[in-house]
């Protein structure tokens, strides 16, 4: 997909190791939280979990900052799915590889 140059100037200051979550475009281990708060799964839509995380100051897997409010960016083994309430990455929900902002 293209998707123009419009953000090439700030993507090139970003100077890490870390990947970039294709959903909220930041960089994973920089962002406190990924930006995007809901999940399509199977057609509905739901909150993303965001009081579940691991013991440390931020997320092993992704590098969120492990506070309640936070989300994980998707592809983190520590989310947990909002529907079954499994862990994501392994649940049998299916179609849910769709995050997106909600709301305002
Ligand atoms: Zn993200
Ligand atoms: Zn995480
Ligand atoms: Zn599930």
């Amino acid at each position: 997909m293209e998707n123009g140059n419009d953000r090439g100037e700030r993507l090139m200051e970003i100077e890490s190791d870390y990947a970039v979550c294709e959903d909220c475009g930041l960089s994973m281990g920089d962002a406190a939280s990924c930006t995007c708060n809901a999940i399509n799964i199977d057609g509905q839509v739901f909150i993303r979990n965001s009081k579940y995380f691991d013991v440390n100051q931020d997320c092993h897997d992704c590098g969120i900052e492990n506070k309640p409010g936070n989300y994980h960016h998707y592809g983190c083994d520590i989310e947990r799915c909002p529907k079954c309430k499994g862990q994501l990455l392994s649940c049998d929900c299916e179609n849910k590889r769709e995050v997106f902002q909600y709301g305002n």
